[in-house]
């Protein structure tokens, strides 16, 4: 499937040291054929695959980043914007005016059972919906759609099936007025194919009741189908979304990538399967991940970013943490800095402090520093190392002799001792453990 193609065509790349134009160019070819076996849309596949390399050319590799995880971010980008990079809500008349919510699509595209997945948001937002039995040419059309009603607990306006769609939708919108409903669905007829007679009827209901919103309903498995559907609906009536339905049987995606860059319109709702509270708000970001088969990308790229060691840093929290406790394990942790290389290298594999230059550290003054550190320190009995709280002033008196420096010397270091460990107490969290950051590039 399409994710799977793709991380393959970005294990390659990720292996390259240098992103030439040519493998920029060669990686697309393979992006742009596993779009295409996605059913996603010729003429959308080939603008895509011209901004991703427009972009992927001209644009510097990031900081932290390899080229390969570049073009994943960049392929992901343009695949939210393709999708409209936001939510759309359906758009609800305020207070007590009837929004009148008309469903259109194809035989078995999900109508009926999304007219009562709808019912059930509305609800929760504190909605009164009336759900309408428009379909009156499929046997069984209207059971169906009071038995859905039933379980949302959700009132169904139905006239039988001798009457005319145009009219029962102006009834019950006229029964909505008088019993207090704030929202119509109409659950309208489809045809296997788009017919004439059925977009004149969709075309009369809209002329007759004020629609608020037309929703398109359309199958997800059926690919670029779904896409021509909503472009042929959306020429006919004008639709103002789209519902994606069966998403959850659809490994290929292409139908949500290409409709809204196809129809100008965005998608309001996902099915994700039969039962009546599988709708989900549709995220362009979500889905991208979705496609890309990769969950987990945001925070792949933002780990590249920060370019740490993860390795590093946990070794390095285990000597922080453990400095927390005596002198002695200063001592050693000192030690262990120094074959670190040094107080700015350490410095650079902090979190959030990676690839900072750190000018201000003069290593020479810093290494004298620490070995006076050390001197003192060594002066120090066994006892006093593990539990600096015995240093009274005539140890500190004592341990100031032995070290050749002066008492204020051994008071300072003590000092700075118990103010290193308060705040190694605090440190633990914000070193190498999850990064709360949440950006969206
Ligand atoms: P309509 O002819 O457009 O009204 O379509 P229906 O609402 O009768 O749905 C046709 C079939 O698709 C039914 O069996 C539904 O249960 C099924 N269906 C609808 N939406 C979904 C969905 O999101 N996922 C799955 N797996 N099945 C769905
Ligand atoms: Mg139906």
């Amino acid at each position: 499937n399409l994710s799977e193609k793709l991380q393959n065509v970005f294990k390659n790349l990720r292996s390259k040291g240098r992103l030439t134009e040519d493998d920029v160019k060669s990686a697309l070819k393979e992006v742009k054929l596993a779009l295409l076996e996605a059913d996603v849309n010729f003429k959308v596949v080939k603008q895509f695959i011209k901004t991703v390399q427009e972009r992927a050319i001209g644009q510097d590799v990031m900081n932290g980043l390899n080229p390969g995880q570049m073009v994943i971010k960049i392929v992901n980008e343009e695949m939210i914007a393709l999708m409209g990079s936001e939510t759309t809500e359906i758009a609800l008349k305020s207070g007590n005016e009837i929004t009148v919510i008309m469903m259109a699509g194809l035989q078995g595209a999900g109508k009926t059972t999304t007219t009562a997945k709808i019912a059930g948001k509305l609800k929760q937002k504190g909605r009164n919906p009336l759900l309408t039995a428009c379909d009156v040419y499929r046997p069984a059309a209207i059971e169906q759609l009071k038995i859905n009603g039933e379980k949302q607990g959700v009132e169904v306006f139905s006239m039988g099936d001798k009457n005319k769609p145009v009219d029962i939708a102006k009834a019950a919108v006229e029964h909505a007025q008088k019993n207090g409903f704030n929202v119509v669905i109409l659950d309208t007829a489809g045809r296997l194919h788009v017919d004439e007679e059925m977009m004149d009827e969709l075309v009369a209901i809209k002329n007759a009741v004020d629609v608020t919103q037309t929703i398109l309903v359309v199958d997800a498995m059926t690919g670029q189908d779904a896409v021509n559907v909503a472009g042929m609906f959306d020429e006919k009536i004008g639709i103002d979304g789209v519902i994606l339905t069966k998403l959850d049987g659809d490994t290929r995606g292409g139908a949500a990538l290409s409709i809204r860059a196809v129809t100008g319109k965005p998608i309001l709702y996902i099915g994700m399967g039969e039962k009546l509270s599988d709708l989900e708000q549709f995220y362009p970001d979500r889905m991208a991940s979705r496609i890309l088969g990769m969950g987990d990308v945001l925070t792949m790229i933002e780990k590249a970013q920060e370019a740490i060691d993860e390795e590093e840093a946990k070794k390095l929290e285990q000597k922080m943490k453990k400095a927390e406790f005596d002198f002695e394990d200063y001592l050693s942790s000192m030690s262990q800095m120094k074959k670190m290389g040094g107080l700015s290298s350490i410095m650079s594999m902090m979190p959030g402090m990676g690839g900072m230059k750190m000018p201000d550290i003069d290593e020479a003054e810093a290494e004298k520093g620490m070995r006076r550190t050390e001197s003192i320190i060594y002066s120090m009995t066994l006892e006093e190392r593990r539990n600096p709280s015995l240093l009274n002033p005539s140890r500190k008196r004592r341990i100031a002799n032995g070290a050749g420096v002066d008492i204020a010397e051994v008071n300072r270091l003590v000092k700075q001792f118990e103010q290193a460990r308060k705040m190694m107490k605090q440190l633990p969290g914000m070193m190498g453990g999850k990064r709360g950051r949440k950006g969206r590039f």
